[in-house]
């Protein structure tokens, strides 16, 4: 299959002759009528009903204890991983193969990551990797986890659920029990995403989302902690809140807090989003099958949802057969104003994490050198 047979694909699904970006926000319901609400009553800042209405909205929609909203992914992640308990000194388990933001955030609690290997089923980390890498680096101590070289702790595991596919929820769980770790599962790019039933970012005791410009549905900037209890909610919306108690007039704040609160405004835009969420899914799910249907028999393989999940389908990506067929799709379809987009560069090719402790890495190096991601975007009339 030529390139330019996906770059006619493309413009004939989407009806343009322009740019077609990976993923652009689609503004079709009452995002300005709730803005413009905002707006109007004046509480466009850190109050307002809109943050509590969309905090409530995805606790409805993901069945989670408690969702605190935040500015955006990122800072989602960062308290999640405050509340976990990860401090300064600790490693923490991830994945090379995911997009900075977690390892950022991990790096900004002062820990440090453990890089292991990738399921090449889910994309995201996988739970026999972990356990393998454990089973030769780490030992249970009256203090937990420990890495037997560094003698470390190792306090958490951050899987990502790659373009919204899901890892393997239950298999990581168990290795956590295992092992005395927590579960913190960066979830920025799987709102929509099911794992048996349940949704992503549930089985871990936190996680946390994004609602970026490119992600499923967007506030602008944003994202969302889900907490697993009521009772660590509770403390998550203090710490992000500026861990001030309660009080008519004084100012008391009982630990370092973050601000890391989600404006009303941002929350206006949210509460629309989630209106249309379900038929985004919708239309994202035909995309990808008219991809697979396309893709079938050719040189390229499409990334399929993992059998165990129903996948939001955030970002389609397929399999090319070696680099140089990597390189040239790339370069063909940007030419042509069709945007795709190589997989990120492992985290352990990043100066900052380059001496960062790792497992085998297999699988990441073979998605990186051979996966690109394809136009996304939820097709309002789908065509064939
Ligand atoms: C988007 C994303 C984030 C962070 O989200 P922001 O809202 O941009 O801060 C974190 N992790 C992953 C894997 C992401 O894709």
């Amino acid at each position: 299959m030529k390139p330019t047979t996906l770059v006619e694909f493309v413009r004939d699904t989407y009806q343009t002759d322009k740019f077609i970006p990976l993923h652009a926000p689609t503004f079709s319901g009452n995002e300005k009528a709730y803005v413009n609400e905002t707006i109007a009553s004046t509480f466009v800042s850190s109050v307002g009903k809109f943050v509590d209405e969309f905090e409530q909205k995805i606790e409805a929609y993901t069945g989670s204890a408690k969702a605190v909203a935040t500015m955006n992914g990122t800072a989602a992640l960062h308290a999640a991983l405050y509340m976990a308990g990860v401090e300064r000194g600790d490693l923490v388990i991830t994945q090379a193969l995911t997009f900075v933001a977690t390892c950022n955030a991990l790096y900004h609690m002062g820990a440090e990551p453990i890089f292991v290997d990738v399921s090449p089923v889910s994309l995201g980390l996988c739970p026999k990797a972990v356990d393998t890498y454990l089973g030769e680096y780490a030992e249970l101590t009256e203090q937990g986890c420990v890495h037997k070289k560094t003698r470390q702790r190792i306090r958490a595991v951050v899987p990502m659920h790659t373009f919204g596919h899901p890892v393997e929820l239950d298999e990581l769980v168990a290795v956590c029990l295992k092992w005395q770790l927590v579960l913190v599962e960066d979830a920025a790019e799987s709102l929509g995403s099911f794992y048996k039933g349940k949704h992503t970012g549930t089985l871990g005791d936190y996680s946390a989302i994004s609602f970026n410009g490119n992600k499923v549905i967007t506030t602008g900037g944003g994202g969302m902690v889900l907490c697993r209890t009521k009772e660590q909610g509770a403390r998550t919306k203090h710490v992000t809140t500026t861990a001030k108690v309660p009080h008519p007039f004084e100012f008391y704040h009982d630990e370092p807090g973050f601000n890391y609160r989600m404006p009303n405004l941002n929350a206006a835009l949210g509460c629309a989003q989630m209106e249309v969420l379900e038929a985004y899914l919708v239309k994202k799910r035909v995309l990808a099958e008219q991809y697979a249907v396309l893709f079938a028999g050719s040189e390229y393989s499409f990334v399929r949802e993992p059998e165990y999940a129903q996948s939001n389908y955030w970002l389609n990506a397929i399999i090319c057969p070696n680099k140089s067929s990597r390189d040239q799709l790339l370069e063909q379809t940007n030419a042509a104003g069709v945007m795709t987009r190589p997989i990120w560069q492992l985290m352990h090719r990043l100066p900052m994490f380059q001496n960062a402790l790792r497992g085998d890495l297999t699988h990441s190096e073979f998605i990186e050198a051979h996966l690109v991601n394809i136009p996304s975007t939820p097709v309002e009339i789908v065509k064939k």
